[in-house]
């Protein structure tokens, strides 16, 4: 579904991601894991558009994007920072992007409704972002990226803000979120647990390249490289 072909994206200083090869199936979650400057965000970043590769290629949906900007690409995004409008409801937060994208009344209300379902916001559209805890900021900012209808959704570490009960529930509600609407997602975290618990393939980095690509089971019982068993935590 995405197929990302030797691509590079340099940083002054040499920092960023190298000649990656990644190849995403449909409907699958993906998530990218590893340390802090690994190069995780800007590949994430690279898929959306929102940075531009040095070489290489990336399609999506059989389309070649790699000169397409961001918002013609097809996906949403849902950030670490929730970035809600904290002077508009949870409903206008959520369908903010329907309206400047002049969807109509009928086809918005629709949405919204299904999107305050799949989420369990039922009865929160009038509050505002500061009347909600984190965990329901968060849905939020998991509705407002559906509501668009897209088939792929990327996230960049959408937990790291939550305590660890709550980083546990919303974990489940994601991943029952992508299975339900059948949308492919590539999940940034540094957070291993995170990543063995929710992916269908994991893509594990390490200064800018791939250290190794599989299902959670396969890195832990087969690292690859000491870092890759040091990292998933694979026994000796
Ligand atoms: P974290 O877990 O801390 O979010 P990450 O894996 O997401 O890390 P990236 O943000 O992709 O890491 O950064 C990869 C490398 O590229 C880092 O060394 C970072 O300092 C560098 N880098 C990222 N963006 C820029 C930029 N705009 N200018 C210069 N260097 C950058
Ligand atoms: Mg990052």
């Amino acid at each position: 579904f995405i197929q990302i072909k030797s691509v590079s994206r340099v940083f002054n200083g040499g920092n960023g991601v190298h000649d990656l090869s990644i190849d995403i199936p449909r409907g699958s979650f993906v998530v990218l894991l590893g340390p802090s400057g690994c190069g995780k965000s800007t590949t994430l970043r690279l898929i959306a558009g929102l940075e531009t590769a040095d070489q290489g290629m990336i399609a999506i949906d059989g389309k070649d994007v790699t000169n397409v900007p961001p918002s013609k690409r097809g996906l949403s995004m849902v950030f670490q920072s929730y970035a809600l409008f904290p002077h508009l409801s949870v409903a206008e937060n959520i369908i903010f992007g329907l309206k400047v994208r002049k969807t109509s009344k009928d086809e918005i209300k629709t949405r919204l409704t299904e999107a305050l379902n799949v989420t369990g916001l039922q009865g929160y559209e009038e509050r505002k972002p500061a009347e909600l805890s984190g965990g329901q900021r968060q849905r939020v900012a998991l509705a407002r990226a559906i509501v668009a209808g897209h088939p792929l959704c990327l996230m960049d570490e959408p937990l790291s803000n939550l305590d660890a009960k709550l980083r546990h529930s919303v974990r489940k509600d994601i991943r029952d979120l992508q299975q339900r609407l059948g949308i492919t997602v590539v999940y940034v975290t540094h957070d291993q647990t995170e990543a063995m618990s929710m992916a269908d393939i994991v893509i594990l980095m390490k200064d800018g390249r791939i250290e190794q690509a599989g299902h959670p089971a396969d890195l832990y019982l087969k690292p690859a490289t000491a870092f890759a068993a040091g990292f998933v935590g694979s026994p000796p």
